[in-house]
């Protein structure tokens, strides 16, 4: 399984499935990916290999210069279409790659449902997802403190990265338990399970610690804190061999 990201001013489409293939060693069952073209939010996905989404999004969603891609390894939910990521919340508006497990997700999708709230996988992930937009919604808060209050509810381990087209200059990272590296470029940055789809275009990784999120946001520099006591890290960027 594994995660690929990007946010800047190259095409995102390119960067995504050539990083998904250098991911591939990891295992996985289905592949996806989403990019936002500064309106919309372009979603392909399938079971199979990311040679089969290849195949289905190259006509379709190749615009945008931010987007997400993921391989997933089935934990919850049999390998189809449907239960592949990147999966959407209610509104339409947030996207989440997830690798890990939600171990409270039957509870927290009870309430949801209770909430009015529909489930068109059978995933923990697209419960995670919607949790996120319910505690946005209740609380008024802006996405990443949003990721925070609803990861506090959540038992498990996870690598994600959730996108919110209402607020599109920015990608809101966290890790439990699932490897997540930032590669910081001039004016982008690279977000991946490990550095090797980012390592052709820059040299500066920050590996993100256990109980970690970080808002990477076009233009500003990188705010990590810990999901925990939302106190803040300071960055260590690594300098990657080529
Ligand atoms: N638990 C999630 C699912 O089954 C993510 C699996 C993964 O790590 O790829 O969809």
């Amino acid at each position: 399984c594994g995660i690929v990201g990007y946010i800047g001013h190259r095409e995102a489409y390119p960067i995504i499935i050539k990083g998904l293939k250098r991911l591939e060693y990891r295992g996985y069952d289905s592949a996806g990916l989403i990019l936002y073209d500064g309106n919309d939010l372009k979603l392909s996905k399938t079971k199979g290999k990311v040679s089969d989404l290849e195949e289905i999004s190259k006509e379709i969603t190749t615009n945008g210069t931010i987007g997400m891609g993921h391989t997933r390894w089935a934990t919850h939910g049999v390998p189809n279409d449907v239960n592949s990521h990147p999966h959407l919340s209610n509104s339409g508006n947030l996207a989440i790659i997830h690798n890990g497990i939600i171990e409270n997700y039957e509870p927290l999708k009870k309430e949801l449902i209770k909430r009015g709230y529909i489930f068109h996988s059978d995933t923990d992930t697209e419960v995670l997802v919607n949790l996120i937009e319910e505690v946005q919604k209740k609380e008024k808060l802006k996405l990443g403190k949003a990721v925070q209050v609803a990861l506090n509810q959540v038992v498990g381990a996870y690598a994600i990265c959730v996108f919110d087209k209402q607020n599109p200059d920015e990608i809101v990272v966290a890790r439990l338990g699932s490897p997540l590296a930032i590669g910081v470029g001039e004016n982008e940055y690279f977000i991946a399970s490990d550095a090797s789809p980012f390592i052709e275009y820059t040299s500066n990784a920050i590996y993100l610690e256990d109980e970690e999120m970080a808002i990477v946001r076009m233009h500003k520099p990188l705010k990590i804190r810990k999901i925990k006591d939302d106190s803040l890290v300071d960055p260590y960027i690594q300098e990657l061999q080529m």
